[in-house]
């Protein structure tokens, strides 16, 4: 979700609010509930993220939406998280790729697993899949021999029939 489809509230005063006395309503409901920090990033377990850094430091806190819903900001809902895990955590999951894959590797040298260029994921984010177990798959189950058919009406022939 993008950043335009955020909504900004009216917060003067407020620890996080910019010199308007606005911010985002999602990174106030989180601040009020976990405070100024620093915080570790629900994600990757890397410690160290801030509130009020650029956007683009990648230590910069950024609160996710656990189930996607970006003006869902009940509190239970939002953690803090790194800009490269809010990017690419659909992939992860997506892959079934451990967040411990990045438990050694900084923020600041992670690759891109997602192209937007091409709206494809990375070889990267493949050879990383490739490396991970991935959960069973159930087959289908066996198709009934053949299916019911409905008691004819009085008066009516069975399609099949007509065909000879
Ligand atoms: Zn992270």
């Amino acid at each position: 979700m993008t950043a335009a489809g955020y909504r900004r509230v009216n917060a003067p005063g407020h620890a996080i609010a910019d010199s308007s006395g606005k911010s985002y309503a999602h990174r106030v409901a989180l601040y009020d509930a976990i405070g100024p920090g620093p915080h570790t990033c629900h994600w990757c377990k890397w410690p160290g993220l801030e509130w009020g850094l650029p956007r683009k430091d990648p230590n910069c806190l950024i609160v996710d939406h656990l189930n996607g819903v970006g003006d869902d900001n009940r509190p239970e809902n939002l953690v803090a998280a790194h800009d490269w895990c809010n990017n690419n955590r659909y992939v992860i999951e997506r892959r079934h790729i451990p967040w411990s894959t990045w438990k050694d590797i900084a923020p600041t040298e992670r690759k891109a697993l997602y192209n937007p260029g091409t709206k494809r994921d990375t070889r990267y984010a493949e050879e990383l899949s490739q490396q991970s177990p991935q959960p069973m798959v159930e087959p289908p189950p066996p198709l009934a021999e053949k299916p019911e058919l409905l008691p004819i009406r009085k008066g009516f022939v069975r399609w099949e029939a007509l065909l000879g």
